[in-house]
């Protein structure tokens, strides 16, 4: 879904600033409605800083899966609302599970970091009830005679759990997760044509987790959300996993939150926290994103900036955790989003100020690359992890 066309501050922007950030003449973007006018004196002495011009819907130019672009509806639901999960507790005759099943649940979650981590990172846009259904059931093959390796495989799987729970509507919820010996940690989602059978229905997503960690269970339910991996897999040219610790989709274990795009993806980011720029140069206050307020990411096209496929983002880090504490090493980080490439293929790439683990780019350093449609100088860095950023686009 396309977010609000244009925020009543960016009409002030565009006055204030006289700073034309997209060729408005293309697109109906800059048409004022009446009723914004009117509101334009009000607003202005409110002092509104910085444009926030919608950002486009990236093109994917084809069927990708998991695109970072819009979400394949035939798949996936709403990342908003409430959303009700349920928990279940399969073992194998030769990977018999001894841990009570409310101890299990607990760990997964991590004592509430799971359902912290979402309420936190959608500003309290999704909220996550869990049901538990305790005791582990067993399923009638070793665990070698099952893998969730291949599409077949994995939804053969989920129909014979789904048979181990008679009693239960797996309709009646957003989300399946199951906790599994030996299977890893997968995700399924599909559209209807090979999707999970079920009571003359059809599921089109759910996931299986051998792992303890909530971070682990955040990446496997992203993806029942529609996000793509990060870390690089099936032979992919380039840089292999070059996002790092900045976001869950590639390393639940470093990670602490999910980057703006994936907060923008799932409508989880307000249309006066993100600005579209295409042209010119621009002054901009980057505030974090996990701040309550203020414009907290910008986006360049890299292509047809009216539709493009691949956008640069820019927006201060999130900390990331490092043996159970979290670091904060806030600045500027740069990364590209291509809508064109699925799940593996390196959708998302940070540009880093040095290694990875270093990305972000302080104040004084400067952020110029033959891939991106624009230079960064970072002017300044506030005491509440803000920075002013000087944006140049080519
Ligand atoms: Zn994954």
């Amino acid at each position: 879904m396309m977010d609000r066309a244009l925020h009543i501050c960016s009409v002030i922007f565009l006055f204030v600033c006289a700073s034309v950030a997209f060729a408005a003449e293309k697109t109906s973007l800059f048409t004022i409605s009446p009723q914004a006018t009117e509101l334009l004196p009000v607003v202005f002495v409110t002092s509104c800083q910085t444009a926030t011009i919608q950002i486009p819907v990236l093109d994917t130019k084809g069927d990708v899966y998991k695109t970072e672009g819009a979400n394949d509806p035939l798949i996936y639901d709403s990342t908003i609302g409430h959303k009700k999960v349920i928990m279940l507790y399969a073992d194998f005759s030769d990977a018999v599970m001894k841990v009570d099943t409310k101890e299990r649940g607990k760990g997964v979650l991590g004592n509430g970091t799971f359902q912290k981590l979402f309420h936190e990172q959608s500003y309290g846009k999704m909220t996550v009830e869990i049901e538990h259904v305790h005791g582990w059931r067993r399923l009638s093959k070793s665990a070698g005679k099952y893998s969730s390796k291949t599409t077949d495989s994995h939804r053969e799987l989920f129909v014979e759990i789904f048979n181990l729970f008679p009693k239960i509507d797996f309709l009646a919820y957003d989300y399946i997760m199951v906790n599994m010996p030996r299977i890893g940690n997968t995700a399924f989602g599909e559209r209807d044509e090979i999707a999970i059978p079920y009571k003359g229905n059809k599921i089109n997503v759910a996931l299986n987790i051998s792992s303890g960690s909530p971070y682990v269970l955040a990446h496997e339910t992203a993806h029942l959300m529609g996000l793509p991996d990060l870390y690089t897999y099936g032979g992919v040219e380039g840089p292999k996993n070059p996002t790092g610790p900045w976001d869950i989709m590639s390393s639940a274990g470093r990670a602490s939150g999910f980057l703006g795009w994936h907060r923008h993806k799932f409508g989880w980011l307000d249309a006066n926290r993100k600005t579209y720029i295409a042209s010119g140069t621009h002054r901009l206050k980057l505030t974090p994103l996990n701040a309550s307020s203020g414009v907290s990411m910008i986006i360049i096209p890299v292509d047809d900036p009216v539709k493009p496929s691949k956008v640069f983002v820019v927006e201060i880090s999130q900390p990331i955790r490092s043996k159970g504490k979290v670091q904060n090493s806030g600045g500027v980080l740069v990364y590209s989003v291509d809508a064109k490439l699925a799940s593996g293929q390196n959708p998302v790439v940070v540009y880093p100020k040095a290694d990875l683990l270093k990305a972000p780019f302080q104040p004084d350093d400067r952020f110029d690359h033959k891939d991106a449609p624009m230079s960064i100088k970072v002017l300044k860095k506030n005491g509440d992890g803000s920075c002013l950023i000087e944006v140049k686009v080519n």
